[in-house]
């Protein structure tokens, strides 16, 4: 038996060689390359994918991997086995390796093709690769098989065990509850923000932006010792390992609290990765974050629970007299930073609207993928997209780059993923609850004790990477199941308080 763990470990290293240098090579492409290499990295990585396919998705590998006794390996081992059968048989060797090949392809272009379509403002430029990646998942979807609606099968890949049921009961609170109380919220002009904004009103260097950032990611507990800041178009986190953690930010010297803000998002997924426990680190397969959902909760919140929070204005105060000799009141931040207000892009939302917008990208996409025989019509989506946020959050769109052209993820296949910025948004206030029965987190934010906070997020949640999935994870934090009301209750609270708005 020894021998064939042995041997399967051997096999799963390999796996982590290819990914290694896939996600160098991805890394690259978002942050340093040059554009002209794009065709060259496209035809690296479809080789290399081919070979990690066909290193994993073989005879061979899946008759050594059944052939295990699992009576007689440690229960970790257990883990690594159950997890590799449902990664490898039960969904990826489904799907032809050419076909999958070719899909990598496809989506190293489309990703840069939706960059252009997106500075540009040409939606019809992006529009083939948008169909031809719906209908590929749409085919992948046949392959691998659902239950009850193709959707499901697209939401277990980032949130094991969601499906449509439970879904439309969280966004259902969302639509019934948060929807009438944010329209009534968006509707109140008030007269403080606009006048302490005017002390904003100005551009803000860049390299004095990133060394904020930078500082704000070092206090907040991330390692630099194990990972990197950059810049790129579209922040993002990603891992090599629990030692090598990437994260970028994108700086706009007309928008301060954009790249503070998503630095403030990304420590939190860094962190998370950071304080994997080595010993599940080793194991490859079950490194890595658990769920989106879980992964998203710890970057929402570090930006919104933890950095939007009124104890965590001192702190940002000082950081933007420091760095920008920027001179604010705290009491002036904290308005400024939960400023509620009509915005079209998702990413640049306050907490408050946020969930909207993912309501909106959770319906198209809920309806696209309800039937696979279904043709979808491309240009349907865009009026759909305008229309809901029209209806949602009173306002249209004015060009499709602040409307269906904002988000990188189509491109790049990831349907199935919006759910869980909003889901994750609902983990972190449940967390933030436990947390706040364990620690003073006056004393813990006053006194920039972040350890404290990372200590039990490691604990409850970080240490653990794949081993526990969601529900399992939550219980672990909370003592208690999911219950997104917290989160409704959360947001109404705040809100209310700050807008001085009667809770509807
Ligand atoms: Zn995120």
């Amino acid at each position: 038996m020894d021998n064939k763990m042995k041997e399967l470990k051997k096999i799963i290293e390999i796996d982590k060689a290819y990914n290694h240098a896939m996600t160098l090579l991805s890394w690259d492409l978002e942050t340093e390359m040059a554009k002209d290499s794009i065709d060259n990295v496209s035809k690296t990585m479809q080789t290399l994918s081919e070979l990690q396919y066909n290193n994993l998705v073989n005879d061979k590998f899946k008759k050594l991997l059944y052939s295990i006794n699992e009576n007689e390996i440690n229960d970790l081992d257990k883990k690594v086995i159950k997890r590799l059968k449902k990664d490898v048989f039960e969904k990826m060797s489904k799907i032809p390796v050419d076909e999958y090949s070719k899909y990598n392809s496809l989506l190293s272009k489309s990703q840069n093709i939706w960059e252009k379509a997106k500075n540009e403002n040409d939606f019809n430029l992006f529009k083939p690769y948008l169909k031809e990646i719906i209908e590929t998942n749409k085919k992948f979807i046949r392959y691998k098989g659902y239950k009850d609606t193709p959707y499901n099968s697209l939401l277990d890949d980032f949130e094991e065990g969601m499906t449509v049921a439970k879904a439309d009961i969280f966004f259902n609170k969302v639509k019934e509850e948060l929807v009438p109380f944010a329209l009534k919220v968006l509707e109140i002009k008030n007269k403080r923000i606009e006048e302490i904004k005017k002390k904003i009103n100005k551009k803000f260097d860049k390299e004095k932006q990133k060394k904020l950032s930078y500082e704000l990611a070092k206090i907040m507990g991330f390692d630099f010792n194990k990972g990197v800041l950059k810049e790129s178009e579209h922040p993002f986190t990603t891992n090599m390992n629990n030692k090598d953690v990437r994260f970028t930010t994108h700086y706009h010297e007309d928008d301060l609290f954009s790249s503070i803000y998503s630095t403030a998002h990304e420590v939190g997924h860094a962190i998370y990765e950071q304080q994997i426990s080595d010993e599940i680190d080793d194991t490859i397969v079950l490194a890595g974050g658990s769920t989106m959902g879980i992964h998203e909760a710890q970057s929402r919140f570090t930006e919104n629970v933890i950095a939007k929070n009124r104890l965590f204005m001192p702190l940002l105060v000082k950081l933007l007299d420091k760095h920008l000799e920027l001179k604010l009141e705290e009491d002036e931040l904290y308005l400024l930073v939960n400023e509620v207000k009509k915005q079209y892009i998702r990413t640049e939302a306050d907490e408050l609207t946020y969930p909207i917008h993912v309501l909106i990208r959770y319906e198209i996409e809920k309806e696209i993928f309800s039937n696979l025989d279904k043709e979808i019509d491309i240009e349907e989506l865009r009026k759909k997209w305008n229309n809901m946020y029209e209806k949602y959050l009173g306002i249209r769109p004015r060009t499709d780059t602040e409307g269906i052209l904002q988000d990188t993820h189509w491109s790049v296949g990831l349907f199935g993923y919006f759910p869980s910025y909003a889901i994750g948004s609902a983990y972190a206030s449940q967390m933030f609850e436990s947390l706040c029965k364990e620690i003073d987190i006056e004393d813990t934010l006053k006194n920039e004790k972040f350890y404290l906070i990372n200590n039990f997020l490691k604990e409850r949640i970080h240490k653990y990477g794949k081993l526990l999935k969601a529900d399992e994870l939550i219980l672990s934090c909370c003592n208690e199941e999911f219950n997104p009301q917290y989160y409704i209750d959360y947001l109404k609270e705040k809100f209310s308080r700050i807008y001085g708005v009667i809770n509807v």
